[in-house]
C-alpha cells in the first residue's frame, strides 16, 4: 500500500477437502504474487475444522500442488512462523474463547434448535419464496430457557447475533462496497461439536495472524458481510478485502469440469509445465502492464498490482493455456524439460532408447507440442516397429520411389559409419544426384519407409535416432512390400 509503512502480510486458506483447482490456485497465485511484490509474507494456513470433509489425504495433495506451482510459504505446516498453529484444527482453544467474549458481550448467543426442525424450516421458507434465514427462536431465550435445555442435555451451537444495517467498506480491487446485513441471518460460530464454522475462524485467524490484506473470490462477498461484522463485535480492525472476479467457462456459465477446468494434479498429470499454469493463471483477472502475456515468474512479481485487477468475469480458456505451454515447452532447452518429459514416453520407446536418446527424441519434438502428453502419440515414429499408413502404402507401388529406397540402402551399406544427421543429409544427397530425384519424391518414400507416415518430424534427425541397422532393416521391408 503506497505510504503504508505496515508490511503487507496475506494467506491462502485452503480446506482440505478435496483437490486444488484452478480457482482455488488463481487465488493462491495473486495472494503469492501480491506478496512477493510487496516484500510482504505469504502465510498457508489449512482450514480443516470441518471434521467429516476434511482429511489428511487432501491435506498433503494441496501442499504437494502449491509446491509443484512454485508458490512457496513464508509461514505455515512445514515452515513454523511466529502466528502459528496454521491448522485451524490446533486452535480450537482460540475459537472457544473468541465465542465466549461475544456470548458475554451479547453480541453471539446459544442456540438449541435441532437440525430437522431448522430443515423443516429452511424448505417452508423456501417454499414462501422468503430466504430461509435463521428466525431466531433462540435468539432471545432467558437464562432459565437455557439453563433447562442444557439440564435436558440439548446439543448447543452458538449463533452470532447480526442485527440490522448496512456494512460499508473500501474493497481494494472494486472500490466502495456496501451490503445490508439482510443477506444473512443469525450465522452459527461453534458447532454443537466444539468446531467452529469457516466465518468465524477465518475472522478470528486473519486477526490473529496479523493478515492485512484478504485477497479472494467475489463469490465470497457474503462472507466478507458476516467476517466484517465479527470483527465490529470484536472489536478487532478488519484487513482490506479484495474480491478477485468470477472465472467462467467459455459459454459464461459457471467453471465446471465440462470446460477442462481440471484440477491442478490433473494439469500436472497431463503434461503442463508448472510455470506455464502459473502463468495462465495470473492472466485470469489480472494483466500486465505492457498486455505481454508470456510471462516469467520475475516479470510477473516485478509487474503484479492489485490496481490491474479487472471486475468483469474472466474466462477460462483451455485451448489458450495449452497454447501457452506450447509456448513454455518450446522457450526451455530440451535437458531443462527432460525430467518432466520424460514421464510421457511410452514404455515401448524407454525400452528400446536410453536417455540420451529419448532427449535426442525430446528435442525434435519439441517444437511440436503443446502438452507432454502428446509425447506418447508423436515420439511412435521413433519406434522400431513400424505401422505403414494408407499413404505410405501408396507410395511405395512408385517405381522410383523404389529406386530412391534402394539406391538410400546401397549408400548406406557403402558408407559403414553410424548414421547422424549430418551423415543422414549427405547420403540423401547423393541419392538424389544419383535418382534425379528432389524435394517431395526424394523425402516422402524414405519418410513413409522408416516411419510409416507421410509427415512428422525431421527426417535425419528420425534417422539418427533409429541408427544405421533398423534404417536398414525398414528400407528392406519397405522395398518388401508392393
Ligand atoms: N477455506 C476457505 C475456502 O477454501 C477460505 C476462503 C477464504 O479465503 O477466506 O473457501
Amino acid at each position: 500500500l503506497p505510504g503504508s509503512k505496515e508490511k503487507v502480510r496475506v494467506r491462502f486458506a485452503p480446506s482440505p477437502t478435496g483437490q486444488l483447482h484452478v480457482g482455488g490456485a488463481r487465488t493462491a497465485i495473486f495472494n503469492w504474487l501480491f506478496a512477493r511484490h510487496s516484500q510482504g509474507a505469504f502465510i498457508l494456513r489449512i482450514e480443516d475444522t470441518d471434521i467429516e470433509r476434511s482429511s489428511e489425504e487432501s491435506e498433503r495433495g494441496l501442499i504437494e500442488d502449491l509446491e509443484w506451482l512454485g508458490l512457496e510459504w513464508d509461514e505455515g505446516p512445514g515452515m513454523g512462523g511466529g502466528a502459528g498453529p496454521y491448522r485451524q484444527s490446533e486452535r480450537l482453544e482460540d475459537y472457544r474463547r473468541k465465542a465466549d467474549e461475544l456470548v458475554e458481550a451479547g453480541r453471539a448467543y446459544p442456540c438449541f434448535c435441532e437440525e430437522v426442525v431448522l430443515e423443516r424450516k429452511r424448505r417452508q421458507a423456501v417454499k414462501e419464496g422468503k430466504s430461509p434465514q435463521y428466525d431466531g427462536a433462540c435468539r432471545d431465550l432467558t437464562q432459565d430457557e437455557i439453563k433447562e435445555r442444557r439440564r435436558r442435555g440439548v446439543p448447543e451451537v452458538i449463533r452470532f447475533r447480526v442485527g440490522e444495517g448496512e456494512v460499508h467498506f473500501e474493497d481494494c480491487i472494486r472500490s466502495g462496497i456496501e451490503l445490508s446485513t439482510a443477506m444473512v441471518g443469525d450465522f452459527v460460530l461453534l458447532r454443537s461439536n466444539g468446531l467452529p464454522t469457516y466465518n468465524f475462524a477465518a475472522a478470528v485467524d486473519d486477526a490473529a495472524m496479523g493478515v492485512t490484506h484478504v485477497l479472494r473470490g467475489e463469490e465470497h462477498l457474503p462472507n466478507t458481510l458476516r467476517q466484517i461484522l465479527l470483527y465490529k463485535a470484536l472489536r478487532l480492525k478488519h484487513p482490506v478485502f479484495g474480491h478477485l472476479p468470477l472465472i467462467l467457462g467459455e459459454d459464461r456459465s459457471k467453471l465446471s469440469k465440462r470446460h477442462g477446468a481440471s484440477s491442478i494434479a490433473d494439469l500436472k498429470r497431463s503434461g503442463f509445465l508448472p510455470h506455464a499454469v502459473f502463468n495462465y493463471l495470473s492472466l485470469l483477472g489480472w494483466s500486465h502492464s505492457s498486455e505481454k502475456e508470456v510471462l516469467s515468474k520475475e516479470e510477473l512479481v516485478g509487474d503484479f498490482s492489485l490496481e490491474r485487477v479487472g471486475r468483469s468475469p474472466a474466462i477460462f480458456d483451455m485451448k489458450k493455456m495449452r497454447w501457452m505451454n506450447g509456448v513454455h515447452i518450446r522457450k526451455h532447452s530440451p535437458e531443462e524439460i527432460f525430467r518432466e518429459a520424460d514421464a510421457f514416453f511410452p514404455s515401448e520407446i524407454k525400452h528400446q532408447y536410453g536417455a540420451e536418446k529419448r532427449l535426442e527424441i525430446l528435442a525434435l519434438i519439441q517444437e511440436k507440442i503443446e502438452t507432454f502428453s502428446e509425447i506418447g502419440n508423436i515420439s511412435s515414429v521413433f519406434s522400431p516397429e513400424v505401422h505403414y499408413e494408407e499413404d505410405a502404402l501408396k507410395i511405395f507401388s512408385s517405381e522410383k520411389a523404389r529406386e530412391v529406397l534402394s539406391k538410400f540402402a546401397d549408400e548406406i551399406a557403402a558408407d559403414g559409419e553410424e548414421l547422424n544427421c549430418d551423415r543422414a543429409k549427405e547420403l540423401i544427397k547423393k541419392v538424389g544426384k544419383k535418382t534425379n530425384a528432389k524435394g517431395k519424391d526424394l523425402y516422402f518414400p524414405i519418410r513413409a519407409a522408416l516411419t510409416g507416415n507421410v509427415h512428422g518430424p525431421d527426417l535425419t534427425g528420425v534417422i539418427a535416432v533409429k541408427g544405421r541397422d533398423v534404417v536398414m532393416s525398414l528400407l528392406a521391408k519397405a522395398l518388401s512390400l508392393e
